[in-house]
């Protein structure tokens, strides 16, 4: 008998492993693959101030630190995101590979246990409790506990089991392909992202340097839109740059662009990080959001042992900690990008001149919309209405 099973070594899962046990929960943390953090399904970005709140920095899992980002327009117009303030949304490009394993150490060391090449299958609920069904090297077995965090994933099987969430439509989701590639000549104190419509329909491409000249070049694409997979066009895009270097890996993968959801519980049960689809909708930004949800879910998941209160009910605590923390930032981005997905190429290019050769402190959504607004008093009733 656990207190607590959570599904999936990400950075959701270990995070909330490693503050259940912290508490002195009993807890079981179980990924699927038999290693921790491969193959890597992200481009690996991410603010200093995201992952500065809830992990010690080691520069063993920093592969780059940025200054600043650059977003180019369909026609080449370049933003620049200033330097003083670098680092706000994109401050570095992480080794996710020795992340991902570091965070499930921490979580080991605080006490979790944590076993790979093991697949959550079902979950029945029985007294108040539940039972957990897992396969493990082809032997199925069961562990009964008190609460489950499902942090399984995009495509988490907890939480459609649990009935909180279902199958994401063609338009609540990023389609991703991305190649790691060597020799690639790029100014590697900034991130590249690249906007249009033909480009990257419903979404954009991006260059996060790794360092010594290896970056991650990808492309997220939303499927309702597009009118091929993320691969065509990710080619594309490398044909179009003629950016030249080595393909050493080929990832693809899925990142939930659905906004807020209403409610991340029921019974038992708490879900975090992509399962809840905590990712940004404009940005797809997903690590920092994972590591927030995941230790609120743990606070909440030691909170209901120590009342002996599992039901939605009291679970509906994490809830409120998760949407007032970043929970209103999916719901307005969400509207934000339903906004920009209307917008064609040229208007854009033209929204892009007219902030291009700014200096944008931050970077951040919320930057660039004030710099929009300040140059385009046109659009504030817009975005106003939008945002009421
Ligand atoms: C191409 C791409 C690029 C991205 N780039 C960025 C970026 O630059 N910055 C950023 O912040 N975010 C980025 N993201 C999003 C980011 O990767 C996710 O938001 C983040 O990994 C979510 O963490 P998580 O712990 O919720 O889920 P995950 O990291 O997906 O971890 C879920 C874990 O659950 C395991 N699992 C699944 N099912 C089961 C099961 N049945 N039993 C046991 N284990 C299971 C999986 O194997 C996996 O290890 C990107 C995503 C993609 C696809």
């Amino acid at each position: 008998m656990f207190d607590v099973i959570v599904v999936g070594a990400g950075p959701a899962g270990s995070m909330a492993a490693k503050t259940c046990a912290e508490n002195g929960l009993k807890v079981l943390l179980i990924e699927k693959r038999q290693e921790i953090g491969t193959p890597v399904r992200c481009a690996e970005g991410i603010s200093k101030q995201g992952l500065k709140r809830f992990v010690e920095i080691d520069r063993k899992w920093i592969a780059a630190e940025v200054i600043g980002a650059k977003i180019y327009a369909p026609d080449g117009t370049e933003i620049t995101m200033a330097e003083e303030m670098a680092g706000n949304e994109v401050g570095f490009v992480l080794e996710r590979k020795i992340f991902d394993r570091h965070l499930a150490r921490l979580a080991a060391k605080a006490g979790a246990e944590v076993i790979v090449k093991t697949a959550f299958i079902s979950f029945e609920r029985r007294d108040g409790r539940l039972k957990v069904k897992m396969r493990r090297m082809g032997e199925e077995w069961e562990v009964e506990t008190k609460i489950l965090i499902g942090a399984d994933g995009v495509e988490s099987k907890v939480g459609r089991m649990a009935g909180i969430i279902r199958t994401l439509r063609k338009s609540e989701i990023e389609s991703c392909a991305q190649y790691l590639m060597s020799n690639v000549e790029i100014d590697e104190n900034y991130t590249y992202f690249y906007l249009g419509n033909e480009l990257a329909p419903g979404g954009y491409a991006w260059i996060f340097p790794k360092g010594n000249k290896c970056a991650n070049v990808g492309i997220g694409v939303l499927p309702s839109k597009a009118k091929a997979n993320a691969k065509y066009y990710l080619d594309k895009f490398i044909e179009k740059f003629g950016i030249e270097g080595k393909i050493v890996e080929l990832v693809c993968g899925a990142v939930p662009v659905y906004g807020e959801i209403e409610t991340a519980v029921s019974d038992n049960i708490m879900l975090a990080g992509d399962a809840a689809y905590h990712s940004d909708p404009i940005t797809g930004g997903g690590i920092a959001n994972a590591l927030c949800a995941g230790y609120y879910a743990g606070k909440v998941a030691y909170e209901a042992v120590k009342k002996n209160d599992f039901s939605a009910g009291f679970l509906r605590k994490y809830d409120e900690l998760w949407k007032s923390d970043f929970g209103w930032k999916l719901r307005r981005n969400k509207k934000l990008q339903e906004f920009f997905l209307k917008l064609d190429d040229q208007t854009l290019n033209s929204l892009a001149k007219s902030i291009s050769g700014r200096n944008i402190k931050e970077m951040s959504v919320q930057a660039i919309i004030v710099e929009l607004l300040k140059s385009n008093p046109h659009l504030v009733d817009l975005i106003k209405n939008l945002l009421i």
